[in-house]
């Protein structure tokens, strides 16, 4: 049995099944070698030598796997022509960890492996790049002194030893840029980077570069334990037996001159998901060149290549001097990746993001994986290789991720309003969709302002924190895969890059284009599809679901056993929701249309009331408004199911609390601020979400019920003589015993008839609970005798199982996520464990007292797809959730079967 897994020369002892043992990177390169994709030579010690050497130490791995690594390592040489150490002619290795999951950060890499003093002198014959010798030099002293040999900051204050020297001689030579060191320097870098891992580690930095390789095998496995990754592990539930493996490969250089270069390229375009290979690359470069839009990356194909000079404003004979595309540059190298971008996503059958270098005319490809993408292009690719036939519609429909669906439904550039809007200049379209914000130069100034726009020369990975907050991003320099082009279509923002005409004055805050200056604060427009950057706030509207979107959509029906209905209580959202597919509203809220100006009068009038009487007056008033409220909902749910809520919230929610509105309510009211004020106080409760509130208002004052009944019915009767069908559905808040349903029940019933008598005509309508205090799903067997429906109310449902109070868990929830005391937030997660136990429970305890009762969900976890999950494994019959997370539910109803 194998301890060293080999792999290049377009064969390999593992293979993609063998994740496990040879962890994913390990099992992916020999994959890739195995199907004939040239990947530089090298091996993968197995995630099993990983655990030997936690149990028995650095001794027992050695004798186990000293000879076959010599062997591995030899055979490197020959399929290089290189050897390890070799002063004339030395082969250099990267070390990476590779756990059978990616585990992003857990290990640094150590490249530039087997450099020392004498095979530099090798390097430098071989490159005739003295400069590239020295730099990588240096370069691999600090990579190997952090990860090897512990040379870590003392403290979190204190800066990276090497980087405090580099700093230093930044500041005697008075330059800015690594790029600025002259060999000298970075032969002084050498010498100070040795000294200080003298003074710090007592230790000669190795020369050996067989003891920098063992070094650097036992630091991956040491890795494995250490604090980043236990951390990591712990937070994802995986088990410590699962190990790292370790990989070793020959490195490869895309930085050897005119015949070498490196680049990234996708089989499918990452962010519209259009079926066209592409991708950018630099000669003379290495990888992070590309990445870091320090130069500007050429294009890979030729069309790609002309499309890139239109919007970049690069004259045809400009673009085919100084930008050709590689497939101009290099037919030959480019007909090889082409074929090979083919295969590997015939192979994956996925859209692939790979990275390749050409190192003195031969191509190596050094990566392929599954490409990140934005929702619309997750949603095309998915689609369309559904149409193609390469994969089939549960796979179609399991590639979709329902969160990433969020982007699509983003507003859009309304197109009157993007004629007219003034065109400040124009970018790479790098991350679709369209952002309207206030310009702030830095990343950590985001939080700003409201809706910012960062606008940069570039971006690195510092900024990453504060490009959250931004709305989207402008970027001077870069490619389409440069850091801000790839952030933001991972995080689903819009993007703009590689704006050239853009000249930024970071010290005085202003974005000069032309003669026109834009300074911090001032509005303006960016369209991530055209690669437009505008001026002032272009005005958005809602996007249109078609083509893909749509098949998406019918194709997740299809599947999905639960209807998805949404919460939405004016007809907007209803219209809005309607438009996502809701199959009706499973929650219309219907205080929040007393808050309104003309009602809130009549409301407070109702509250101040000392007499049943005073409160029917003041209710009457209520009446019509509630009336039409209801009306407009119907109408735009016409032949769905719309459940309404009775009163909720604590009355004092809707008195005025600040002096001067309690005035104006005393004189509006002509009663004394004395009265006011009083009865203010009177309302005041110590736990209102606990308090006077729900079914115990209706209960209480059963007026509000009554008038409430009575506007739903007549709302229903109204639309019905203009021939419109309604499917009302009352429902009581907050219900905990049986008799607080009945009571509330019999009144609805009484008004209802009451309603029909005086109309002479009658709809039908149901009456069931919602189902939040435990104490119902405890009972919910007793309740449901009596109940048409019942919707779990998982908000309140979630706040009085955890006793963890809505408004007031943002002081300790975070530091409980943190600790690990609860693996997610209850309130957006549902709570399947305990929560959850509540919910099957009633499930089942409800169709026992009531054959077939119908079963929903309405609090906010009915649009988040693990909740969504549990829904349907539980058997409710619905969700209802945001209007905007209507399509997201569809998908993860679907999914929830598959
Ligand atoms: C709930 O409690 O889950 C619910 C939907 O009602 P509200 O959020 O209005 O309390
Ligand atoms: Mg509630």
């Amino acid at each position: 049995e194998l301890s060293v897994y080999r792999y290049g020369d377009k064969r390999a002892d593992g293979t993609r099944e063998m994740k496990n043992l040879l962890g994913g990177k390990g099992a992916n390169l020999a994959e890739m070698s195995r199907i004939g994709i040239p990947v530089p030579p090298g091996f993968t010690i197995t995630t099993e030598v990983c655990t030997l050497y936690t149990q028995e130490g650095k001794e027992a791995v050695l004798k186990k796997i000293e000879i076959e690594v010599r062997e591995a390592i030899a055979a490197i040489e020959e399929s290089m022509g290189t050897t390890f150490g070799d002063p004339q002619n030395p082969l250099l290795l990267s070390v990476r960890s590779g756990a059978r999951v990616s585990m992003p950060g857990m290990m640094d890499t150590v490249l530039n492996l087997g450099l020392g003093e004498q095979t530099l002198e090798g390097i430098i014959k071989k490159t005739g790049n003295e400069r590239f010798a020295w730099d990588s030099y240096r370069r691999f002293i600090q990579m190997y002194s952090g990860v090897v040999m512990g040379l870590k900051p003392e403290t979190k204050q204190d800066l990276d030893p090497f980087e405090e020297i580099i700093d230093h001689l930044k500041d005697k030579r008075n330059i800015r840029h690594d790029t600025e060191f002259t060999v000298q320097d970075l032969k002084d870098l050498v010498y100070d980077f040795k000294d200080i891992v003298r003074k710090r580690t007592g230790k000669e930095f190795p020369t050996d570069p067989w003891e920098q390789l063992w070094g650097a095998v036992f630091a991956v496995f040491n890795s494995w334990n250490g604090d980043r990754a236990v951390y990591y592990r712990k937070m994802n539930g995986y088990p410590e037996h699962w190990g790292t493996a370790v990989n070793v490969q020959a490195m490869v250089y895309g930085n050897m001159g005119t015949d070498s270069g490196t680049g990234v390229c996708f089989t499918r375009d990452a962010a519209t998901g259009e079926n066209k290979f592409n991708g950018e690359y630099l000669i003379n470069a290495q990888g992070e060149d590309v990445v870091a839009g320090v130069r500007t990356p050429q294009q890979i194909t030729r069309h790609g290549s002309e499309q890139w000079a239109k919007l970049a404003q690069v004259s045809e004979s400009d673009r085919r001097e100084n930008f050709p595309s590689l497939e101009e540059l290099m037919p030959d190298i480019y007909k090889e990746l082409f074929e090979y971008q083919q295969k590997l996503e015939t192979h994956y059958l996925d859209m692939q993001d790979m990275e390749f270098t050409i190192q003195k005319g031969k191509l190596w490809i050094l990566q392929t994986r599954n490409g990140k993408r934005t929702g619309s292009a997750m949603v095309k690719i998915a689609m369309d290789m559904l149409r193609e036939g390469s994969i089939d519609r549960e796979t179609a429909l399991l590639r979709i991720d329902p969160a990433k669906l969020e982007e699509l439904l983003h507003p859009v550039f309304d197109p009157a309003a993007i004629k007219e809007a003034q065109v400040i200049a124009q970018g790479l379209p790098a991350s679709p969709g369209a952002a309207t914000g206030q310009i702030v130069f830095f990343a950590d100034e985001a939080g700003k302002f409201k809706n910012s726009i960062l606008v940069r020369v570039e971006t690195s990975p510092e900024d990453l924190e504060g490009m959250h907050l931004a709305r989207g991003f402008v970027t001077a320099r870069g490619g389409m895969t440069s850091h801000a082009a790839v952030v933001a279509r991972g995080m689903g923002k819009c993007c703009v890059s590689g704006a050239g005409a853009l000249k930024i004055d970071y010290a005085n805050r202003i974005l000069r284009v032309g003669d026109h200056e834009y300074h911090e604060g001032d509005w303006i427009s960016i369209n991530g599809t055209t690669g437009n950057i505008l001026e002032g706030k272009v005005a958005t509207r809602e996007p249109e679901l078609s083509g893909e979107f749509a098949e998406l959509m019918e194709l997740s029906d299809t599947f999905a056993r639960m209807e998805v209905r949404a919460n939405a209580d004016n007809p907007t959202d209803a219209r809005v929701a309607r438009n996502f597919g809701a199959r009706g509203i499973g929650l219309a809220r219907t205080e929040h249309m007393f808050f309104e100006v003309d009602r809130i009068k009549a409301m407070r009038e109702m509250i101040l009331a000392d007499t049943v009487k005073g409160r029917r007056q003041a209710l009457k008033e209520l009446l019509p408004m509630q009336q039409k409220d209801f009306e407009g909902i119907f109408r735009a749910m016409e032949g769905l199911p719309v459940t309404i809520r009775l009163l909720d919230p604590p009355l004092h929610e809707f008195v005025p609390h600040q002096l001067a509105t309690q005035k104006e309510l005393a004189e509006d009211l002509h009663i004394s601020l004395d009265a006011v004020k009083s009865k203010v106080a009177e309302l005041e409760e110590f736990n209102p979400m606990l308090g006077h509130r729900g079914c115990r208002l209706g209960n209480t004052y059963p007026e509000i019920t009554e008038m409430q009944t009575r506007a739903i019915l007549q709302a229903a009767l109204a639309l019905k003589v203009e021939g419109i069908e309604t499917r009302p559905e009352i429902m009581v808040p907050l219900v905990g015993t049986v008799e607080e349903f009945v009571q509330q029940k019999a009144i609805i019933d009484q008004t209802a008839a009451e309603v029909f008598r005086q109309r002479k005509d009658s709809v039908e309508y149901s009456v069931g609970t919602m189902v939040e205090v435990p104490r119902a799903a405890l009972l919910a067997d007793k309740i449901a005798e009596h109940a048409d429906f019942f919707s779990f109310g998982t908000n309140d449902l979630t706040q009085m199982t955890f006793g963890y109070s809505r408004d007031d868990s943002g002081k300790f929830l975070p530091v409980y996520l943190e600790k690990g005391i609860l693996p997610a937030d209850p309130f957006e997660k549902l709570d399947q464990e305990g929560v959850g136990l509540l919910v099957r429970m009633g499930t089942e305890l409800g169709r026992r007292g009531r054959p077939g009762i119908k079963t929903g969900i309405c609090g906010e976890h009915g649009g988040e797809p693990t909740s969504v999950e549990f829904c349907h494994r539980t058997g409710l019959d619905y969700v209802s959730c945001s209007p905007f997370r209507v399509p997201i539910a569809r998908v993860a109803a679907a999914q929830a079967v598959l």
